[in-house]
């Protein structure tokens, strides 16, 4: 079953830049999708798409439920954490943008940030705090309000490899816990291999789906 789509999409920036070229492409509730390709070929376009976070040229962005379009959850490469919140407090952050109390909202931030394996961090500051830990409280962010769409944009790129492994393996983790569906998008075979059931590989310009290999199950699976 369909969670989201786009169908026959492009997007030409104002400067003539084609960065997407008649993309169709269908999520899968629940399923862990990677798309692989080299920088520049669109694939933060498209993921900025599935977000509403920008218009087609031409074509749609298609969502089964729409309800399923508020609940969505982004994470970056870079973590942007908010510097003057300690990081339980920007796990709370969604929820109180939501109009959550106060007590409910610390409960399910410090949950989420347990879920990333972070207890005992509650009350550290984001500058104290390593690379990969500041991507565990992105990730914890993004999970907290429980999306039905977890959006990734190259999250572990500037990382080291040590800490991709493991962010990799407990993202894995997450995913079959939470049932969430993810767009991992990335540059890396390995990465897309390992994490995912389906990768979409774009080509490199102007940006299109040139294949769509299905890996089964991913890893811990098996
Ligand atoms: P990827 O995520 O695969 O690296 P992007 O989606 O970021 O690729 O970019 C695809 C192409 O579109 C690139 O050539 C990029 O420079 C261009 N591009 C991205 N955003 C904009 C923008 N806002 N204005 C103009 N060109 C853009
Ligand atoms: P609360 O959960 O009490 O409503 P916030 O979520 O607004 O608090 O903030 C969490 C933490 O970040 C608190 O320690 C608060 O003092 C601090 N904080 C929030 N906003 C700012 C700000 N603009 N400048 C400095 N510190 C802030």
């Amino acid at each position: 079953m369909r969670l989201v789509g786009v169908r026959g999409v492009s997007k030409v920036f104002a400067n003539g830049v084609e960065a997407l070229a008649d993309v169709s492409l269908d999520v899968r509730v629940g399923e862990f999708v990677s798309v692989l390709g080299p920088s520049g070929c669109g694939k933060s376009t498209l993921l900025r798409l599935l977000a509403g976070l920008t218009e087609p040229t031409a074509g749609t962005v298609e969502w089964s439920d729409e309800t399923g379009k508020a609940d969505l959850g982004f994470v970056f490469q870079e973590p942007t954490l908010m510097p003057w919140a300690t990081a339980i407090a920007n796990v709370a952050l969604p929820l109180k943008l939501r109009g959550m109390a106060k007590s409910e909202r610390e409960a399910r931030a410090a949950e989420a940030l347990g879920d990333v394996g972070l207890k005992g961090f509650e009350r550290v500051w984001p500058r104290e705090l390593s690379g990969g830990m500041k991507m565990r409280v992105s990730l914890a962010r993004a999970l907290v309000i429980q999306p039905k769409l977890l959006l990734m944009d190259e999250p572990f790129a500037a990382l080291d490899e040590i800490t991709r492994h493991r962010l990799n393996d407990d993202l894995l983790e997450l995913w079959q816990q939470s049932g969430v569906t993810v767009v991992f998008v990335t540059h890396s075979v390995f990465e897309s291999v390992f994490l995912s059931q389906r990768i979409v590989v774009m080509a490199a310009r102007p940006g299109r789906v040139s294949a769509e290999l299905a890996v089964t199950e991913p890893y811990p699976r098996s």
